[in-house]
């Protein structure tokens, strides 16, 4: 048991509003889909003008975040010290530590976003690309990014030394039809296309599928199948695009 002095009280400074509504299709890093739309929404009293003066000046920040969607408001019970980590195809273990899992003790998550505007016409609103964040993600605090001290491209990165493969997205003629119709349809095109060239899958489906999966964006449900033409790598079909229940 931990002595309770161990214990930190954290509060929200802000709440994410993002094109993911649920957790499943999020890529698993940030920065792998730029046409993602987020905002990081403060919230009093930290939603002062004054907080974020000449952070306007950085192009990157550190997102401190929780993982609210995943289990933990219990305590201990809810980690695990080994887990699996999609890169290594959902079978290997590694420890917690070792990796960047949402099922971790605290469930911190730490990502490196773009800044592309701030609006403190009311509150303050911080417009991001590139997040890898849930909507209602609750955040504990921002950094700004250095690259100086924080770019370190000779470092060893473990089990995932590259980033991922990315495979094949292609619509049907109805999903088309759907984006066609829409305002926003050909940001959501593009979201669809870098949403589901990181193959959301669960690690140990690869191949094709008869599975229909459904991917929320926005306000829509976008169904994929996994396909394999003859000799050629698996591709994935967006069958059918609708709202989302
Ligand atoms: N870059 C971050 C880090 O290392 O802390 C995130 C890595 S984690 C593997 C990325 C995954 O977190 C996403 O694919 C998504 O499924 C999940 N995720 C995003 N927001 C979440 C939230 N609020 N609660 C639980 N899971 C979330």
């Amino acid at each position: 048991m931990n002595d309770p002095s161990d214990a930190f009280h954290l509060t929200s400074i802000g709440m994410i509003e993002s094109d993911f509504p649920d957790k499943f299709g999020i890529p698993r890093q940030p920065g792998l889909a730029t046409a993602a739309k987020a905002s990081l929404v403060l919230l009093p009293p930290y939603d002062d003008p004054l907080a974020v003066r000449g952070l306007e000046a950085f192009s990157h920040l550190w997102l401190t975040f929780v993982f609210h969607l995943s289990p933990g408001q219990s305590g201990p019970a809810d980690w695990n010290p080994l887990v699996r980590p999609p890169r290594l195809g959902g079978n290997t273990r590694v420890g917690v530590f070792a990796s960047r899992s949402t099922h971790r003790p605290n469930r911190l998550g730490l990502s490196l976003v773009e800044l592309v505007d701030i609006d403190t016409s009311r509150g303050v609103r911080l417009w991001l690309r590139g997040a890898d964040l849930a909507d209602g993600t609750p955040v504990l605090d921002i950094k700004p990014y250095l690259p100086w001290v924080e770019s370190r491209p000779d470092a060893l990165a473990g089990f995932a030394p590259d980033s991922p493969p990315q495979l094949q997205v292609v619509l049907s003629p109805e999903a088309e039809a759907v984006l066609a119709l829409r305002r926003d349809g050909d940001s959501l095109r593009e979201l669809i296309h870098q949403v589901l060239a990181q193959d959301p899958r669960p690690a140990y489906r690869r191949g094709a599928e008869e599975r229909i999966y459904g991917v929320r964006l926005r306000d829509l449900d976008v169904r994929f199948q996994a396909l394999q033409e003859r000799t050629g790598p698996t591709l994935l079909r967006v069958v059918e695009i609708v709202p989302a229940q």
